[in-house]
C-alpha cells in the first residue's frame, strides 16, 4: 500500500505539465473555452489550421471561425447539447484568417468543476476538407458508373461468391420481371456453367472467366426463345473491415453483361431451320427406306428358314438326289442371294460428330420443322421448356430423329378420323443429373398390354399397308435406341390413362466406359 502512494506521488507532480505538453504538441486543433464559447486558449495545430496566432484568437468568441453559411439550426442543436451537459460533434464550415474556407470536424465537450457545474468547453477539431472531397468525388464516380451501367442497353449483375446478386441495372430488373421473377444470373450462370462442364477450356489470360458464351433462354408460353451473348469477368474488392486492415483478402466478384442477341439469332435460325428442314426431311426419307428393307429382309427371312428346313427334311427323306430337294434348295439359295443383295442396299446409318447440345434446342427444332403438319392435323401445341437446360454430350441428329419419331407418333394416333381432342405438350426439366422430355397427346393411348411390345423392332398397331406400307414400326424401337447411346432412357407412362405420355431421360453426364 505505502510502495502503491510513493509511485503515485511522483506522478501525480508531473501529470499538468504531461498534460500541457501533450495538448501543446496534438496534431489536432484544440480550444478551451468559457462556457459563452470565449476563447482562453488555443494549441499550436489550432493556429496551423485557421492561420489564427495565439493572440489574436484568445479572448474572442469562437464565432469568429464561422464562414456564416453552417445552417443555424447546427448552432442550436450544437448550444441544446451543450446546455444539458453533454457532448457534441458535428462537422461545420469554417474559415480561416485568410478568408479560405475549410470543413471542421468538431467535437466539443463540456469541463466541470467539483461540484459538477460547467465551467469550459473543450474543443478539438481537425480540417476533412481533402477527405469529404475524396468522399464526394466517389459518391459522384458511384452515381455515374451507376447511371451509365442502369442506361446500358445489355442485362448487368454483379455476383458475390455465392452468386448472390449485389448489384443489378434496369435491364437486368426487366429481364427477371419478363422470366417470370426467376433470377437471370443464375439462370444463365447453369447454362454456361453446364457447358463449360463438357469443355476442356484452358484458363483464358484475357481476364475472361468466359466471353460471348450464347445462352437461349426459354419463356414458357411465349412462342420465340431469347439469346444472350454472356461474358463473365472477375473483379476484386479490397476488404473494407477493420479486422482486415492488415490481412487484406479482398473478395471476390463475378461481373455477369449479357448482351441480347435475339433479333440476330432469330435471323440466323431462319436460314439454320430451312437447312435443317432440307436434312431432316432427306434423313426421314433414308430412315423409311432403310425401315423397309430392314422390314422386307426380317419378313423375308421367316419364310426362306421355314423353306430352308423343308430342304433339310427333304433330303433327310427322298436324299440329296431328291428332284424336289434339289428345286427347292435352289429357291433358297436365290432367296438368300436376294436377301444379301436386299441387306447391301439398305443405307447406312450416317456418321455423326458427339457434341454439346441442348434439348430444348433439338425439341425446338423438331417442332419447327413440324409445324405444317401439326397445323394441317388441327393439333394444339403446348410448349412448357425449362427455361435453361443443362447441356449434354450426344448426337444432335439422332436426338431430333428421337423426338421427331415420338411427335409424329403423336400426330397420327391423333389423327384418327373424327378424333376431337388434338393436344401436343412437349415439356422439358431438369433432374438431378439428367434431362428429362415429356412427350404428351390426347390420342388414344397405346394399351397396357402393348406398352412395352411396341418398342420391339418392326412392331405396329397399325393395319399393314393402311398408311401405304410407309411405317412399318421400326420408330419407337429406334427411339429406343438412340436413348440408350446416350446412356438414357425411354418409356411409355403406364399410369397415364388420357392419351399417350412419353418420358425420355437423357444423362448430362455418360460413362463413356
Ligand atoms: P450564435 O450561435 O447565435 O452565437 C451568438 C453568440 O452567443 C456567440 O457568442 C455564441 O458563442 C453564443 N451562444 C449562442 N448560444 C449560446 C448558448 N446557448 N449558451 C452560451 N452561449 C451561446 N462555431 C463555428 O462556427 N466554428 C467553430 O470552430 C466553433 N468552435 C466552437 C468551439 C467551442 C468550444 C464552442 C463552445 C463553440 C464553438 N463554435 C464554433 C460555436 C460558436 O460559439 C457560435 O455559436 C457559432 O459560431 C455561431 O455563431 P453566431 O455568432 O453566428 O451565432
Amino acid at each position: 500500500m505505502s510502495s502503491a502512494s510513493k509511485t503515485i506521488a511522483p506522478q501525480a507532480a508531473i501529470l499538468p505539465l504531461v498534460f500541457q505538453q501533450a495538448v501543446d504538441q496534438a496534431d489536432v486543433a484544440i480550444s478551451i473555452t468559457d462556457t459563452r464559447a470565449n476563447i482562453l486558449y488555443v494549441n499550436p495545430a489550432f493556429c496551423r489550421v485557421t492561420g489564427y496566432d495565439t493572440s489574436e484568437v484568445v479572448g474572442h468568441n469562437e464565432s469568429i471561425l464561422s464562414n456564416k453559411t453552417t445552417p443555424p439550426e447546427v448552432y442550436k442543436s450544437l448550444w441544446q447539447k451543450l446546455a444539458r451537459g453533454e457532448s457534441w460533434s458535428g462537422t461545420l464550415v469554417n474559415k480561416r484568417k485568410d478568408g479560405s474556407k475549410y470543413l471542421a470536424d468538431l467535437t466539443i465537450t463540456p469541463v466541470t468543476d467539483a461540484g459538477g457545474e460547467v465551467v469550459n468547453y473543450l474543443g478539438m477539431h481537425r480540417d476533412i476538407t481533402e477527405m469529404h472531397r475524396l468522399e464526394c468525388q466517389v459518391k459522384n464516380q458511384k452515381a455515374l458508373i451507376e447511371s451509365v451501367v442502369d442506361a446500358a442497353p445489355m442485362v448487368i449483375a454483379l455476383l458475390d461468391a455465392d452468386d448472390k446478386v449485389v448489384l443489378d441495372n434496369s435491364a437486368y430488373k426487366t429481364l427477371m420481371a419478363d422470366l417470370g421473377m426467376i433470377e437471370p444470373a443464375s439462370l444463365l450462370l447453369a447454362s454456361i456453367r453446364s457447358e463449360l462442364a463438357h469443355e476442356e477450356t484452358a484458363a483464358r489470360n484475357d481476364g475472361y472467366l468466359f466471353l460471348d458464351r450464347e445462352v437461349r433462354v426459354e419463356r414458357p408460353g411465349v412462342n420465340a426463345p431469347r439469346w444472350f451473348s454472356c461474358s463473365g469477368v472477375r473483379v476484386h474488392e479490397d476488404d473494407d473491415r477493420a479486422d482486415a486492415f492488415f490481412a487484406n483478402e479482398g473478395r471476390s466478384y463475378l461481373l455477369l453483361v449479357a448482351k441480347d442477341i435475339t433479333t440476330v439469332r432469330a435471323q440466323q435460325e431462319k436460314a439454320r431451320m430451312a437447312a435443317l428442314q432440307a436434312v431432316m426431311a432427306d434423313e426421314s426419307r433414308v430412315n423409311v427406306l432403310r425401315e423397309s428393307l430392314s422390314a422386307a429382309v426380317f419378313q423375308l427371312e421367316g419364310p426362306l428358314n421355314m423353306i430352308s428346313s423343308a430342304v433339310g427334311m427333304l433330303t433327310r427323306r427322298e436324299g440329296t438326289t431328291s428332284p424336289k430337294a434339289v428345286a427347292l434348295g435352289e429357291a433358297v439359295r436365290m432367296g438368300e442371294e436376294a436377301l444379301t443383295g436386299l441387306r447391301t442396299m439398305i443405307p447406312a446409318q450416317s456418321v455423326e460428330a458427339e457434341s454439346v447440345v441442348n434439348a430444348n434446342e433439338l425439341l425446338r427444332d423438331v417442332l419447327d420443322v413440324s409445324t405444317g403438319r401439326l397445323l394441317g392435323a388441327g393439333i394444339r401445341v403446348t410448349w412448357k421448356p425449362q427455361a435453361v437446360l443443362p447441356a449434354l454430350r450426344g448426337y444432335p441428329n439422332k436426338l431430333r430423329s428421337l423426338f421427331k419419331a415420338l411427335i409424329d407418333n403423336a400426330i397420327e394416333a391423333m389423327s384418327v378420323r373424327g378424333w376431337r381432342e388434338r393436344e401436343l405438350t412437349v415439356t422439358s426439366h431438369a433432374l438431378l443429373g439428367s434431362v428429362e422430355v415429356i412427350i404428351e397427346d390426347s390420342g388414344p393411348g397405346i394399351p397396357p398390354e402393348l406398352q412395352l411390345k411396341v418398342f420391339e423392332p418392326f412392331f405396329t398397331t397399325r393395319r399393314q399397308g393402311g398408311d401405304g406400307g410407309r411405317h412399318l414400326g421400326t420408330g419407337l424401337s429406334a427411339a429406343q435406341q438412340v436413348a440408350m447411346d446416350h446412356g438414357g432412357s425411354i418409356e411409355i407412362d403406364a399410369a397415364h390413362t388420357h392419351g399417350c405420355r412419353v418420358r425420355i431421360v437423357l444423362p448430362v453426364q455418360r460413362d463413356h466406359g
